[in-house]
């Protein structure tokens, strides 16, 4: 195999966990509409993701086994739409959304910066956060914060508003 396409497969490899985390969170069958054949996304007995083909007769097929036929970027894609996928628990997974960036209000008399929804560090406050809402450990110069209140994320040097997150993964504290 040349090193490009193992390099290839390794960065498609990388993208499984997060694959098997959002099925975990869905907790049940993906209809995956564009596949040609392919009825679902599911978890079998051993939490791998198989591909379950829509004629039933037809061997369920290990995602992990197909990768040759998913290259990187469609994976990605799977990922997102997987996120955006509402599971049992009626909520979708961490979808970040981008918002037209707005500065957040200052209010002088409390001394403090005020979340569009009102929001400000005594109330609920703001947690730590990547570009896209998730969560990460607090750190002191962190680029982004996230509304505990409302999901929406801080661009933390220009106390600029740029998105929302309403469901973030919740990284370990
Ligand atoms: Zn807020």
């Amino acid at each position: 195999m040349k090193r490009n396409n193992r390099r290839s497969l390794q960065a498609r490899l990388a993208v499984l966990p997060h694959i098997v985390k959002e099925l975990q969170r869905i907790d049940k069958a993906v209809p995956l509409n564009e596949q040609a054949g392919i009825k679902t996304l599911a978890l079998d007995r051993d939490n791998d993701p198989v591909l379950v083909p829509m004629d039933d007769h037809q061997p369920q097929k290990k995602l992990g086994h197909s990768l040759e036929q998913f290259p990187h970027k469609n994976l990605i894609s799977l990922l997102k739409f997987l996120r955006s996928t509402v599971g049992k628990d009626g909520k979708t997974g961490s979808v970040f959304t981008r918002l037209k960036p707005k500065e957040m209000g200052y209010h002088e008399y409390l001394d403090y910066w005020l979340c569009a929804c009102g929001n400000f560090e005594k109330l609920e406050g703001f947690n730590a956060c990547d570009s896209e809402g998730n969560l990460v450990s607090p750190v002191p110069k962190a680029s982004f914060c996230r509304c505990e209140r409302c999901g929406r994320v801080i661009k933390v040097s220009s106390h600029t508003i740029v998105g929302i997150n309403l469901n973030p993964i919740r990284g370990r504290f």
